[in-house]
């Protein structure tokens, strides 16, 4: 059961790979986290439920990176191919970071903050496994 799983990141992340954006939201206090914590730092609560988020939300923050991490670069990013990094305000509240997709990387100019955006999991195939990671796109 999703509701028994400890707040951890790791458990985070294997929702994403099974395609959930889950976050946990504090029963005391109904703060809303993503990533999930263990601990409100609103009041200090530990009493916490797994939820399922919208993964409906706008654009934040971005950049376009052109030099990228070694797992975006064995993906086959690079400076002609840039990617693009952001950081999404959920309509539920909470921030996360993912890649931005369906824009053009090579003209940062012509991407909006504010822009509406909605969750894409993103089917990465590397050293012959799919691994999906979190990302979103123009609504
Ligand atoms: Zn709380």
């Amino acid at each position: 059961m999703a509701e028994e799983k400890d707040f951890t990141i790791q458990n985070y992340l294997e929702f994403i790979q099974n395609k959930k954006l889950m976050g946990s939201k504090c029963k005391d206090c109904g703060k809303l986290y993503a990533p999930v914590r263990k601990l409100c730092t609103k009041c200090n609560s530990l009493n916490m439920e797994w939820v399922e988020l919208s993964g409906k939300g706008e654009l934040a923050a971005f950049t376009s990176i052109t030099v990228g991490t070694p797992y975006f670069i064995d993906l086959g990013y690079d400076r002609n191919k840039p990617y693009c990094f952001s950081v999404i305000k959920l309509e539920e509240g909470p921030m996360v970071s993912a890649q931005l997709v369906g824009v053009d990387e090579s003209k940062p100019d012509l991407i909006k903050i504010g822009t509406p955006v909605k969750v894409k999991f993103l089917e990465n195939e590397l050293k012959g496994e799919t691994n999906i990671d979190l990302g979103f796109e123009p609504a």
